[in-house]
């Protein structure tokens, strides 16, 4: 029997048949509630309570997010070494007739990083609510502790502002009550939401809808030919999604979104604020900008989009809720922005996970390969991006890129490993049934990659020991 992610101190010792039910210390059953929903969705048993079945003890000589197993116990001191424990329990049991048979095990296990995410892009392809649903349990499965959501892009905006109703895509958009029921089910089950609005960049939908509060004057029609994707990123393009600096109101307007969002989320320790790919040069061709820039002696639009980015994170910092942006602001202007932001190191072509550290921001894992789920529609992607993490030899502390004008390609170490917060995998652009068997199959791998960052399986290691995960996981979406 092995466990997903690989646990630092596992011995097993047989089989135990128990009953099915359920007991806990009082102060962790806070975690009660999401554990039996779990069992309940994996193997259709609704435990009652008793001594006879799993039991959650508390033992304070566990450290934070530690969690300890001996038999059908799981024993920690706190809310996260409970859930670990728990969703590690999930793995060691088989349904019996008339309860459960438990793998005999002895465990002491605790992460080495603590993001460890998967993210899901919700406004290129509608994604079902059910489907938000099935992710909180997929990563509350594989331990997981982060589900970023990217509910904003140029293709539509889902995610439901009362500060901004017209904001939304008709019809593609999440109602607030759902949103509202996810934040609880999510916080219940130990996975925190990261909600993320794409600013600066990315902004074609809402400039459409609410153009007077975001949209440039151009002194001459843009073209406007669609986004293109990563591969082209670098380039400067005449597209029309980038936000008007020069708006009396826009950063207001922003702190209005943010403080709604920080109000609607408000468990989650982060919000992800875009910041990447933003068409800067555009500024050059609206005169509000052209004021702004002359106003607040901007030299160029390069250093305009440091400012853009500095107050957006300024803002986020002002609400109590810590800033994620996406690699992508310009090297110029970056020793104004605040090293509380933490950076998602993807592309490893503007600044490298490297560059980044060594200019004092914690980075967050992303590397393009493999990290991105991205839809097999044409070549080359769809040789390039059918590798698995274990196939590439993914490190939480090394950022990889299959393309050569990466400063990635080939591998860059990231050091000092505490700079390292830890690694998170994305689904971008596609359609549910083009990412489920993908994310189902590449989560497992990342969460024994972040847990651990060292001691993880070896490919052959990990074809064994993934098979319960997977035929859980298959259960949940
Ligand atoms: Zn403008």
């Amino acid at each position: 029997m092995n466990i997903i992610p690989k646990a630092k101190n596992f011995k097993e010792n047989g089989n135990i048949e128990i009953s099915a039910e359920f007991s806990a210390d009082e102060r962790l059953i806070f975690c009660k509630k999401a554990f039996l929903r779990m069992v309940s969705k994996l193997y259709g048993v609704r435990l009652t309570d008793g001594d006879d079945g799993i039991k959650l003890v508390y033992d304070e000589a566990l450290d934070k997010d530690e969690y300890a197993i001996k038999g059908a116990s799981v024993y920690a001191s706190d809310y996260e070494g409970a859930r670990y424990g728990l969703a590690t329990m999930l793995q060691l049991m088989e349904k019996t007739e008339d309860g459960f048979t438990v793998c005999d095990t002895e465990i002491k296990d605790s992460p080495d990083k603590d993001f460890r995410a998967f993210m899901t892009d919700l406004a290129r392809e509608w994604h079902d609510f059910d489907n938000l649903i099935s992710y909180v349990d997929l990563c509350y499965l594989n331990k997981m502790k982060y589900l970023q959501l990217h509910f904003t892009d140029d293709q539509s905006w889902t995610l439901p502002l009362a500060c901004f109703p017209k904001a939304a895509t008709r019809g593609r958009c999440y109602k607030r009550s759902e949103i509202d029921y996810l934040v609880e089910y999510a916080y219940e089950s130990g996975i925190e939401l990261v909600p993320e609005f794409e600013g600066i960049g990315h902004s074609k939908e809402l400039i459409k809808n609410c153009p007077d509060e975001f949209g440039n004057v151009y002194d001459e029609e843009i073209e406007d030919s669609s986004v293109e994707n990563s591969v082209e990123a670098g380039k400067v393009g005449r597209v029309d999604n980038i936000m008007c600096i020069g708006k009396p109101d826009i950063f207001e307007n922003i702190r209005r979104m943010l403080s709604e969002i920080a109000e609607i989320f408000k468990y989650s320790k982060y919000i992800h604020v875009g910041c990447d790919e933003a068409k800067h040069e555009n500024w050059n061709h609206c005169a509000l900008c052209r004021d702004y820039m002359a106003r607040q002696n901007l030299e160029s639009t390069k250093a305009t989009y440091s400012h853009f980015v500095k107050k957006i994170i300024d803002i986020c910092l002002s609400l109590g809720k810590t800033p994620i942006v996406w690699e992508g602001f310009p090297y110029e202007g970056t020793e104004n922005i605040s090293r509380d932001a933490v950076v998602i190191s993807w592309e490893n072509i503007y600044q490298s996970g490297p560059e980044l550290i060594e200019s004092g921001f914690n980075v967050i894992n992303a590397s393009w390969s493999p990290m991105y789920i991205v839809p097999l529609r044409k070549e080359p992607i769809k040789t390039i991006c059918k590798w698995s993490v274990i196939s590439k030899n993914w490190r939480v502390h090394q950022v990889q890129h299959h393309w050569n004008a990466s400063k990635a390609y080939g591998g860059l170490e990231l050091t000092p490993r505490e700079k390292v917060l830890g690694g998170m995998l994305c689904q971008w652009e596609c359609k549910m049934e083009e990412e489920r068997d993908r994310v189902i199959l590449n989560l497992p791998q990342v969460s024994d990659r972040t847990w651990n960052a060292e001691d993880f399986y070896s490919g052959e290691e990990f074809e064994s020991a993934k098979e319960k995960i997977i035929a859980l996981s298959e259960k949940l979406i």
